[in-house]
């Protein structure tokens, strides 16, 4: 979708690993913590105070990295060239309680947190200098997140982003040449080799994709071509819900760890155009390679010439399919 190449070199797994070893997760988090600055009632550092939210809550980053009043600047000047840019931070906590994660929140719960990216995505992507909404999440210390309530993060932004518009074009293209969805025709071949799918339920597939670059990369994708959240049905917004609950048990269950990741949902930019070429899809880009404290590094050569992986996406596939859809805090009946 984006027209680059990965390197895969599985037979390196087997060199000994002497580097850098993660801690563990702290586990047993409390339902509610007085020092959290995400917990309902607690006072953030920004110094306002959350409500007593119930159900998914969602305010303005109190440290945004973009700011909505800034003037329209160019700046160029021989080779260097520069543009202000504007936007939008929000926070959304998915839920009051300080101690879930998605894997252990209800679907209910889940599809509550759907409802609240589809209206943010609604509202932020109506106003006017608002182009692209960036749904994601960072969970886990490993990923520079250190606060363990769950919560996940928009930035909405003018300018489309250098991802999504590397995808735009490349989808664009397949729908002019074919008619059709890139992703519709990917999923239909995907679930034909039965290669790298993890699972699937009536309206979504998760599979380890192709191209994957992380260990154990999955993206969930809507059977249907459905351009953004907001055309989700009924029915097929309980499904994702379903399914984002069932990848991310599966994830946890690899290393029976709380599975550190980045995960963010691509969908149509909302500059106003119309995005027929546009198939939403949500992926995880998950760093945890040899163990819950060994994890794959982007350096070297990945940052001077390719990405590069370890293990193959079919030996990742493999191993998340065979894990059991309970979790693993239930099997072993250990509190998280
Ligand atoms: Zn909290």
């Amino acid at each position: 979708m984006t027209g680059e190449w990965v390197l895969v070199s599985p037979h390196r797994t087997k060199r000994p690993w002497q580097g850098k070893v993660e801690k563990l997760p702290e586990t047993g988090q409390p339902k509610y913590d007085p020092s959290c600055y995400l917990c309902p009632t607690n006072k953030r550092m920004g110094g306002d105070k959350n409500p007593d939210y119930t159900k998914p809550f969602s305010f303005v980053n109190d440290f945004s990295a973009l700011l909505s009043d800034v003037k329209k600047e160019h700046y160029k000047e021989g080779l260097l060239y520069a543009e202000s840019e504007s936007g939008i931070c929000k926070v959304i906590c998915f839920s009051p309680n300080h101690s879930l994660t998605l894997p252990v929140m209800s679907e209910i719960e889940i599809t509550d947190v759907i409802s609240i990216w589809q209206k943010e995505y609604k509202e932020l992507g109506a106003l006017g200098d608002i182009n692209h909404v960036q749904i994601f999440e960072n969970k886990g210390d490993v990923m520079g997140c250190s606060n363990p309530h769950p919560h996940g993060q928009i930035w909405a932004q003018r300018i489309i982003p250098q991802e999504t518009e590397k995808k735009s074009v490349r989808m664009k293209d397949y729908r002019d040449r074919y008619g059709r969805s890139i992703l519709e025709d990917y999923v239909a071949q995907e679930l034909k080799l039965d290669e790298r799918i993890i699972l699937e339920n009536e309206h979504f597939v998760a599979l380890v994709p192709y191209w994957a670059v992380w260990p154990y990369e999955t993206m969930i994708v809507p059977k249907r071509c459905i351009s953004n959240i907001m055309e989700l049905s009924v029915e097929e917004k309980q499904a994702f819900a379903q399914v984002i609950k069932t990848t991310t048990i599966r994830l946890d269950n690899i290393f029976e760890t709380s599975f550190p990741y980045s995960a963010g949902i691509h969908q149509a930019p909302t500059d106003g155009q119309e995005h027929s070429e546009w198939h939403f899809h949500m992926s995880f880009y998950p760093p945890l390679l040899r163990s819950a404290t060994v994890r794959k590094f982007m350096v070297g050569y990945e940052m001077f010439a390719d990405p590069q992986r370890d293990i193959t996406a079919e030996q990742a596939a493999n191993t998340l399919k065979g894990l059991s859809s309970e979790h693993y805090s239930k099997l072993n009946n250990t509190s998280l």
